[in-house]
């Protein structure tokens, strides 16, 4: 499947004579967003093949992830688990929309102490899941495995040669590293990370086998999950103009960085930008339920 690049046009790239395009990757599935998409395609297949009737799969309680793979599973025939972290969700899940529409579309959830949750890949973790739903086929946190990096490969097709830059978001970093391996050695791939940290081109290289590739961590406006003022109201003037609907955690804080660097004169005159719009838009219902108890302005939807 390959998803359409929609150009876009801002006084600011005439200015300084870039060009941008969008990879509606967004557009993909109306429910299997994206990147989510691309990383669960072959482990569905392996899980089919390997006989699993049951996938399991972590994260937080507004996970895109996490809504992904529920619907996934629904698709496919699988029964899906959640293994959702914060104890404290188990009372008010009902309010949550993302784990609303995962329930909806059949996910079981385990609720479990962000201790738990860090301990997850432990024996003692692992055993405990296993007495409490037998055999299944299990999805690391964010997808990113060998096989989720197959897909992502899929991202970037033949007509994508002529672009100088790819910009991408990094949650884990499976999704820059299947972009890295299938681009040109000529191509520049630019990583957002949507959260601090080290360790993540550490993970990044597990998976890259090719080193056009680096991350800027100027744009995660505090951290996973956090906004403010301005990346509302640039999120918002940006769907305004472009009509294109950005997404709180990952794509709102790459584009806000693409078109900083872009006014900076990052980029020479007549360079051509390809960034991926991963999806994430069903984040937005959640997102905006945190902005109205904190008194901030919302997203438009
Ligand atoms: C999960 C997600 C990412 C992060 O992808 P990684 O492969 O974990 O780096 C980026 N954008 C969106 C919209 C996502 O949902």
């Amino acid at each position: 499947m390959e998803s359409s690049n929609q150009e876009v046009f801002l006084p600011l790239l005439t200015q300084k004579k870039v060009s941008l395009f969008i990879k509606r990757e967004d557009l993909l599935h109306p429910f299997i967003s994206g990147n989510k998409y691309r990383k669960l395609k072959y482990n569905v297949i392996e899980a089919k093949n390997l006989g699993f009737k049951k996938l399991l799969t972590f994260g937080g309680a507004f996970s895109n992830h996490i809504a992904a793979t529920a619907y996934a599973g629904k698709l496919h025939h699988f029964k899906t688990i959640g293994v959702i972290r914060g104890e404290e969700i188990a009372a008010k899940w009902q309010d949550n929309p993302t784990l609303q529409f995962a329930h909806e579309n059949g996910m079981e959830f385990k609720f479990v102490s962000r201790a738990w949750y860090r301990d997850k890949h432990t024996d003692v973790a692992q055993k405990e899941l296993k007495q409490e739903f037998g055999d299944f086929y299990r999805l690391p946190e964010g997808g990113t495995n060998s096989l989720a990096v197959k897909g992502c490969e899929e991202i970037l097709t033949k007509g994508d040669a002529t672009f100088d830059v790819i910009c991408t978001c990094v949650g884990t970093g499976g999704t820059i590293a299947g972009i890295t391996n299938s681009a040109n050695d000529n191509q520049k791939v630019i990583g957002f990370p949507a959260l601090k940290g080290d360790f993540l081109k550490k993970d990044i290289c597990k998976f890259a086998h090719k080193e056009n590739w680096e991350l800027l961590s100027d744009y995660t406006f505090g951290g996973y999950g956090k906004l403010n003022e301005e990346l509302i109201s640039f999120m918002n003037d940006f769907k305004q103009q472009t009509t294109i609907p950005l997404d709180p955690v990952y794509t709102g804080k790459m584009m806000f960085g693409i078109l900083d660097l872009i006014k900076q004169d990052y980029f020479k005159p007549n360079t051509k930008i390809l960034a991926i719009h991963s999806g994430g838009l069903q984040g937005i219902s959640g997102m905006n339920m945190k902005l109205k108890k904190k008194n901030l302005p919302l997203l438009l939807q």
